[in-house]
């Protein structure tokens, strides 16, 4: 097997044993981030199994998207969203998980084709609070929420966040905790979701166990990230 199927194994290993340990009922997928890797890298993850692929830059994944388009994959978009990309990227992705306004999510829900199925899309909530960092705010989560859910071309799954990056496994318990608190709050609001995107390489461990459903992870499983402009 190649290496990045051997990550892949490692990665569900871990995952399950996650679950395990924390006695977590919820089912848990994997994303992998597939950013500013190159296309020969998705391939190795399709072959090994991985069929979602989440992507940060709308060029670079329409570049992949075209050169891969003999594979089924279901596409994640994950990056900030300017609004002049919507059209874009509301035909060539399944998901969305960072939508913070609802100028974005009114633009994404007129350019979704009605012949395709509803956008998928997450709220990415800003959970450090730092004003230059991209996500709604805590308190303005649940008129967004309201908002989106009546779009008809959108369909609300989740929350998606990035909370500040720390080595302290106390200090992301606590963070992870925060974003799934305002995931139950909504649940507890009526709104009907089955998604908490949270957790990437570093700390997915710790992510389930305060209730993750998906996992965005990119360098665990394909290395360091190689394409030059992208992050
Ligand atoms: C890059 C990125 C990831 C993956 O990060 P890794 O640390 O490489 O796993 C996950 N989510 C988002 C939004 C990202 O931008």
């Amino acid at each position: 097997m190649t290496t990045i199927g051997n990550r892949l194994q490692d990665i569900l290993a871990t995952i399950q044993s996650a679950k395990i340990t924390a006695h977590c009922q919820q089912p848990v997928h994997l994303l992998a981030v597939s950013k500013a890797q190159p296309v020969l890298a998705i391939r190795e993850a399709y072959a090994a199994g991985q069929t979602s692929f989440g992507e940060n830059y709308l060029q670079e994944a329409l570049e992949k998207q075209t050169q891969l388009a003999d594979l089924a994959i279901e596409w994640h978009f994950i990056g900030p969203i300017q609004s002049n990309k919507t059209q874009l990227i509301a035909q060539h992705f399944a998901w969305v998980h960072s939508i913070d306004r609802l100028k974005v999510a009114q633009r994404l829900n007129d350019a979704r084709s009605v012949d395709l199925p509803p956008l998928q899309v997450c709220l990415q909530l800003n959970v450090s609070g730092e004003a230059s960092k991209s996500g709604v705010a805590l308190q303005e989560l649940a008129h967004l929420a309201a908002a989106i859910a009546t779009l008809p071309q959108l369909k609300l799954r989740g929350i998606m966040a990035i909370p500040e990056p720390t080595s302290d496994k106390n200090k992301q318990r606590a963070q992870f905790k925060q974003v799934r608190e305002c995931y139950d709050a909504l649940l507890a609001q009526g709104f009907v979701m089955d998604t908490l995107s949270i957790g990437m390489s570093e700390d997915y461990p710790i992510a389930i166990e305060q209730g993750a459903t998906i996992v965005r992870i990119g360098s665990a499983l394909f290395g360091t990230r190689k394409l030059g402009a992208s992050k």
